[in-house]
């Protein structure tokens, strides 16, 4: 008998079964066992969503910002009373420990928080008498269909980092979420249902590169938000434009966080084990480099080993445990292999997790976590993405190298620094080259009233997501030039007016 539960692609209100001949298996990473079955939509498919939004969106971009508001309001109540049940359904499919998992829900509940104030985030500006009889205001208005392609590792936060506050600049939505846990945007589309979000203004296609390059290429499409690695990032970034979109995608990430000689080593080593294997490093704000000034380097070593490996690692459904599997088994078997090869360059494997085996759950994707001491920068493990629980450790002398080092690198996502100094500290917030900074924080994630974007190879466009720059992102500017004749001669005028 086929117990495998088969999802489905969400269009105009409806569950619609996938049409085409192709779909991928969604594992249980704990187990390894096959969960669901998704349908990677053809262009065909792509489409009919596409046409869903285009159809809803004059009626919804015409609806008052009040009401939109008001459904925001509702689909976040709903998501409260459904925590638990949302928290179950990410950790099935990703593998995290459902407290890590309610956590990402919050935070992106904060974004519909944030998106529920949106007729006071809409208001323009307005300027009386700019000549005689004249006034002028500026109004910003929804930019269409937008389409939101997402990576695994937040598969609820990272979709609503987009959609509430697109919806609520009055734009219509076609999510492609990650095909490799994409049961929770289908229930949050149940949601947005449930909170009487009218028919087609929200949609979900399920698919991989096929769907994603339909959506990059419909001139009903008119922008285009993007989480994920570099290389589809750029990917998106450049095809999407080429076709006249308005595009934000937000890439990879190598986060360092500095540990000066002055700073509190318990406070710093909790920071790191948290911010390092946390969600087993799979954040984009993952702290993966631990950058030791001076002496600190040998005591912050010896308790970051004790520490790795006393890790409890185990199924995300366990209370107990700390981290769970990675993602699937080729992610495993790539983190794995970063290992191997940063003991083949010659770094110093502290703590090697590679040998873990969790009774009970031999076939699930568990990786012990991972620690490299005297990393340099011209290692693959150093200059690349890893992913995964692999913590390096670079040694520098003092904080100009340390700075000059996270300057040098490729991206510029997060970053923290750890010192008593708060000269140390303003001259580290003012010369990093980095989107996101914390000081004494690890995982510096902007709240929803600010905004989250890195630099350099971590975000290609002009926008950062959500916050104000999502409104931004998520509007047109209209500016508006007004006059009422009263007694005024008509004369043609033939030169720029000045007044
Ligand atoms: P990914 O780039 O493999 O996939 C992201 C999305 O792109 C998925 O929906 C996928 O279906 C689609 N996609 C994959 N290959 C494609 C192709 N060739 N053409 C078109 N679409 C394609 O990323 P992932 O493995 O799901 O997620 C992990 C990555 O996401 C990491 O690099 C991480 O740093 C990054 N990330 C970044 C942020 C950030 O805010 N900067 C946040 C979360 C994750």
């Amino acid at each position: 008998m086929n117990t495998i539960k088969q999802l489905h692609h969400f269009i105009h209100g409806h569950d619609v079964p996938g049409a085409g001949a192709r779909w991928a298996d969604v594992f249980n990473p704990a187990s390894g066992m096959v969960a669901a079955r998704v349908p990677l939509a053809c262009a065909e498919e792509t489409r009919k969503a596409i046409a869903a939004a285009a159809a809803a969106l004059p009626e919804w971009a015409n609806t008052s910002p009040l009401r939109r508001a008001r459904i925001l309001f509702k689909f976040r109540e709903l998501l409260e009373r459904n925590l638990d049940v949302l928290a179950a359904i990410i950790t099935a499919e990703h593998g995290k420990v459902l407290a890590d998992a309610k956590g990402e829900i919050i935070r992106g509940m904060e974004v519909v928080e944030f998106a529920c104030g949106i007729p006071h985030l809409l208001k323009g500006e307005m300027s009386d008498q700019i000549g005689t009889g004249i006034d002028s205001w500026s109004i910003r208005q929804p930019v269409g269909v937008c389409a939101g392609i997402t990576p695994f590792n937040f598969p609820v936060m990272v979709p609503m980092w987009m959609f509430p506050v697109a919806l609520a600049c009055g734009n219509t939505f076609v999510l492609k979420p990650s095909e490799r846990d994409p049961s929770a945007s289908l229930f949050m589309a149940e949601l947005l249902a449930r909170a009487d979000l009218p028919k087609g203004v929200f949609n979900v296609i399920n698919g991989d590169k096929e769907a994603v390059d339909t959506l990059l290429t419909d001139p009903r499409v008119a922008a285009i938000s993007f989480v994920g690695s570099t290389p589809i990032a750029e990917y998106i970034y450049a095809t999407g434009s080429a076709h006249g979109k308005r595009v934000q995608a937000l890439g990879g990430a190598k986060n360092h966080m500095v540990v000066m000689p002055d700073a509190d080593l318990d406070q710093s080593v909790d920071a790191l084990i948290g911010a390092a294997y946390g969600s087993a490093g799979e954040r984009c704000m993952a702290i993966s480099v631990a950058v030791a000034v001076g002496a600190v380097a040998d005591p912050l070593v010896a308790a970051l080993a004790k520490r790795t490996r006393a890790l409890k690692i185990g199924p995300g459904t366990e209370p107990s445990m700390e981290m769970g599997p990675l993602v699937t088994r080729q992610h495993l078997d790539k983190v794995r292999g970063y290992v191997d090869q940063g003991v083949a360059e010659g770094a110093e494997l502290v703590v090697d997790g590679r040998g873990l085996s969790v009774p009970g759950h031999e076939g699930g994707y568990f990786l012990g976590g991972c620690l490299f001491d005297k990393v340099t920068a011209d290692m693959r493990i150093y200059r690349e993405e890893i992913f995964g629980p692999v913590l390096c450790v670079v040694r520098v002398p003092d904080f100009d190298t340390a700075v000059s080092l996270i300057n040098a690198h490729e991206f510029g996502n997060g970053v923290a620094v750890f010192t008593r100094s708060g000269n140390t500290a303003r001259e580290f917030a003012r010369r990093i080259q980095v989107g996101m900074v914390g000081i004494n924080v690890p995982i510096p994630v902007p709240m929803a009233f600010h905004s989250f974007g890195g630099w350099k190879r971590s975000l290609f466009g002009d926008h950062s997501i959500h916050g104000p720059e999502g409104v931004r992102f998520y509007t047109r500017l209209k500016t508006v030039t007004e006059r009422w004749p009263q007694d005024i001669a008509g004369a043609a005028s033939f030169v720029m007016p000045t007044h």
